[in-house]
């Protein structure tokens, strides 16, 4: 039996994920701050903990993520490119194409029948169309991100959100809402648009079934729904979704020569 951990360190979250034959069987989920060695270590501790497993037990740790460096204490990184195909494989073995939306970034990634990564597409050059872009604009409507997955799916005229950037965005969402928009026409304008963006990475690397929605924003079923209706076909969604990046990391480490207990 070998025990192997993947640790995310993502732009606004820390998962980690502890796999042991096949099966997940611990994983934790925090928002980082400042002090990203710690987030990486809280991570795992957290995640040993729900699995009652002890540190000494982990074979391999390998990081991913943005702050993938700052899991000083693992053996491996990989990039979370890699991790997102590995972990989306893993979850829905028919995966041909993973879209991943987390905190500040947005992903497309054409995989083999394998979970080998074939092609990739991003875009990470500002939080247009990401999380941090959704936390924003559910702040302005007076939400908090959680609450507006379902708000929208009642949307009857979505409205044209123009902006791409997070900070002229928020002000137009701020001023539908002074002219009495309801939040769902103003949140079904937002994924439209997030979703459009989305669209057009995934068709720079080619749009194929079946589609696997990764990251914190699939988390947003208004997403969920959005992306559906735009592409005519069935997306999978893991509970798991915002720890693929850790699953597929840990499945990494299963495949390295050994390293020595974390
Ligand atoms: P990263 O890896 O970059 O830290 P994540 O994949 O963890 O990012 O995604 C973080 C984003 O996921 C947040 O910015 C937020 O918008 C979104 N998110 C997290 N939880 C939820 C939820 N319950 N409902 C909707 N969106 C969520």
């Amino acid at each position: 039996m070998t025990l192997v951990a993947g640790v995310d360190i993502g732009s606004t979250t820390a998962k980690c994920a502890l796999i042991e034959d096949g099966r997940i069987v611990g994983k934790s989920l925090a928002p980082v701050g400042v002090e990203l060695v710690k987030d990486a270590e809280r991570a795992l501790e957290q995640a040993l903990a729900e699995a009652r497993r002890d540190r000494g037990e982990v074979r391999v740790v390998t990081g991913t993520g943005y702050g993938r460096f700052k899991v000083t204490f693992g053996q491996f990184t990989v990039t979370e490119i890699g991790c997102h195909a590995k972990g989306a494989h893993f979850l829905f073995p028919g995966t041909r194409l993973v879209l991943d939306i987390g905190g500040q970034d947005t992903k497309a990634i054409k995989v083999d029948p394998n979970g080998e990564v074939v092609d990739f597409a991003m875009n990470d050059k500002c939080a247009a169309g990401t999380g941090r872009f959704l936390d924003v604009c559910a702040g302005a409507l007076g939400y908090d991100v959680s609450e507006i997955g379902a708000l929208s799916l009642g949307a009857r005229h979505p409205v044209k959100v123009t902006n791409t950037c997070t900070v002229f965005a928020e002000s137009e969402v701020t001023s539908y809402v002074a002219r009495g928009k309801d939040p769902k026409d103003i949140l079904a304008g937002l994924y439209g648009g997030i979703v459009s963006r989305s669209l057009s990475l995934m068709q720079r690397v080619g749009v194929e079934p079946e589609v696997t929605f990764t990251g914190g924003v699939s988390k947003n079923e208004g997403m969920v729904r959005t992306l559906e209706r735009r592409l005519a076909l069935r997306v999978n969604v893991s509970p798991l979704s915002q720890y693929v990046g850790a699953v597929g990391a840990a499945l990494y480490g299963l495949e390295r020569p050994t390293g020595a207990p974390a």
